[in-house]
């Protein structure tokens, strides 16, 4: 994450603003705001879990077919894998 502001470089940044959301996606968003040009970005807590929430439901597989998220990493792999390609693991060696 930056130091500074994006937009104008200031310092001044204050940098986990909590927006007016006390469940849902909104609290789970953080935002930094520049105390000289008021530049806001805004920053998920759980950026895969928003993501994943944001779906729509009629995208989402049905059942057992639902992402599976990998134990070892945390990266989200199809149900239909039994292995993560990023690190490596798979089912057969968790049982
Ligand atoms: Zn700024
Ligand atoms: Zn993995």
């Amino acid at each position: 994450m930056p130091a500074g502001c994006a937009k104008c470089g200031s310092e001044r940044v204050a940098a986990a603003v909590p927006l007016d959301g006390s469940k849902g996606l909104l609290a789970q968003l953080r935002a930094r705001v520049c105390a000289d040009c008021g530049y806001t970005e805004l920053f998920a807590d759980n950026a895969m879990g928003v993501y994943l929430a944001s779906r729509p439901a009629t995208e989402a597989p049905v059942g057992p077919a639902a992402n599976l998220q990998c134990p070892r990493c945390g990266s989200t792999i199809p149900a239909a894998a039994s292995s993560c390609d990023l690190c490596g693991w798979t089912q057969e060696t968790a049982r």
